[in-house]
């Protein structure tokens, strides 16, 4: 299968081309085109010669085009999937949850194309108002620039695209080299959803070459990005005084306080570290609890992890599959080797088996391990024991991340004190760190990033305010 970049509404054959290989069985699903320089140029050009054509669209025919999409994904709701489970490796019924999220993130996308509005400003409130009548604009920003990671190829694509269209603005995506497929399959939906010529561009390549090129050009108005820390924060110094965007990663923590009911919140746990093979940026990765209840936890918690199912990702059975290539495999390894000759002990899993890294639980962890202290992005979870809740927060403020936390307690005022005192873009009561729902504000603090996704809050970020006054006096 050869695919084709999406240009001006065109697809258009590229000059080189790489093999896309299946994560999980190692074999070629694709061949992908590589973008040169010029053929990113050529995408930026259409988005920029077609802003005016989208800016006009009225809020009617944006919601229009982003309903018919809406209807085009749940009709195609299984082949998303697999597209998604046979680029990423993702187990199917993640898959399947992450195209319905995708279809909810379009529809709510529609819905705020219709809500898009600035305030009247009581001008005469100044000495020096009298009539005069003020009022703001939300204006489309102009040309946005999405560079998406690979672990929701579809959702993710979703948060920058749907706001995007909705506020008016034409689009150039680059999405990760490992899940083109998703990327182009959107392209093909939204051109049957009528999105017009040269408004949604699709370049897929290197991150080096098609990302910087987009983050340099003078065209671009604004960058989104989403992805890791080291790539986010070198778009930041080289964008220039264009609009930045980073939706980063993190090392998401949850306390659990003492006398929590363990059975109930086991699975949720379980979820929270393993799913997508912990490649999730809120993915759970340090739990804290109580040392009361620290044995009872762990012994729990071994046992419904040894029972995930692990295998081929398009088993609908599965739970749990490869990580996104061999390489972060190994280097998962070593962050759990260290972390064991740093005084941790595994509980579950630790070793490779099939091409699946087992879903690993350690105990008594340092905190300056990789598994702790830095992303891990893989099915690894610390567990470690806290006199008191206070104890915990201060471990998971330790961070040089703050995207998420959560925190089980029966205690308002221990919530309480949770919710002001942890550092971080959202804070989860009696719940992991890793929930999510596509409107929510959502977004990091520190090193996890500069912005909140969240159809409306994204709506803000790309466009301009406009203000206009008018002189009410006659001439
Ligand atoms: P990544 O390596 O940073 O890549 C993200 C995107 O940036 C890819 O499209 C990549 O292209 C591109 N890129 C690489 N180098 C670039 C450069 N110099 N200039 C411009 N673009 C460049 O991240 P990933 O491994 O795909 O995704 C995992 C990371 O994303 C984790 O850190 C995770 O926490 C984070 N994440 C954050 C959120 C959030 O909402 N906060 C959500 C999901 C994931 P190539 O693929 O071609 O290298």
């Amino acid at each position: 299968m050869k695919k084709k970049l999406f240009i001006n509404g065109e697809w258009i054959e590229s000059e080189q081309y790489a093999d896309l290989v299946s994560p999980y069985s190692q074999e070629k699903i694709a061949e992908i085109p590589q973008a040169s320089e010029k053929e990113v140029d050529a995408a930026i050009d259409a988005a920029y010669n077609n802003r005016e054509v989208m800016a006009k669209l009225t809020a009617y025919e944006k919601a229009d085009i982003l309903e018919k999409l809406v209807g085009l994904l749940k009709e195609n709701r299984l082949k998303a999937a697999q597209i998604i489970s046979l680029e990423s490796s993702k187990p199917l019924k993640f898959s399947l949850g992450e195209v319905d999220r995708t279809i909810e993130t379009y529809k709510f996308a529609a819905e705020e194309a219709k809500r898009i509005h600035g305030e009247m400003i009581p001008l005469d409130a100044a000495r020096n108002g009298a009539n005069r009548l003020g009022y703001t604009l939300r204006v489309p920003i102009g040309v946005v620039a999405a560079i998406t990671p690979f672990n929701f190829p579809m959702n993710l694509v979703a948060h920058k695209v749907g706001p995007a269209i909705a506020a008016g603005n034409t689009i150039v995506l680059k999405p990760a080299s490992q899940t083109p497929l998703s990327a182009y399959f959107l392209a093909e939906l939204l051109e049957e959803a009528g999105i017009p010529k040269g408004s949604f561009n699709v370049v897929s390549g290197s991150g080096s070459l098609v990302g910087e090129r987009l983050v340099t050009s003078d065209k671009v108005n604004m960058v989104t990005f989403t992805g890791s820390p080291e790539v986010g924060i070198g778009i930041r110094t080289k964008a220039g005084l264009k609009k930045v965007a980073l939706e980063l990663g993190s090392n998401a923590g949850l306390i659990i306080d003492e006398g929590v009911n363990l059975d109930e919140i086991i699975p949720r746990c379980v979820i929270g570290a393993f799913s997508n093979q912990g490649q999730i940026c809120i993915s759970l990765q340090r739990i804290y609890i109580h040392e009361n209840s620290f044995e009872a936890f762990t012994e729990k918690f071994k046992a419904a992890t040894e029972k995930l199912v692990l295998g081929d990702p398009l088993d609908e059975n599965t739970d749990l599959s490869s990580l996104i290539s061999r390489k972060e495999q190994e280097r998962a390894k070593t962050w759990i080797d260290e972390a064991v000759s740093d005084g941790g002990q595994i509980i579950s899993g630790g070793r490779i088996e099939n091409n699946v890294l087992l879903p690993t639980a350690i105990v008594g962890v340092a905190s300056d391990s990789k598994v702790s202290c830095q992303e891990v992005f893989a099915p690894i979870v610390t567990i470690n024991p806290i006199k008191n809740v206070s104890e915990g927060i201060d471990y998971i403020n330790d961070s040089r991340f703050g995207l998420q936390a959560g925190i089980f307690t029966k205690d308002i005022h221990t919530a309480m004190q949770a919710s002001k005192r942890l550092e971080v873009g959202g804070v989860m009561i009696n719940d992991i760190p890793t929930y999510r729902v596509d409107q929510m504000p959502y977004g990091g603090v520190k090193e996890s990033g500069n912005a909140r996704e969240g159809l409306k809050y994204t709506i803000e970020e790309m466009t301009e305010m406009k203000l206009v006054v008018w002189n009410q006096e006659e001439f």
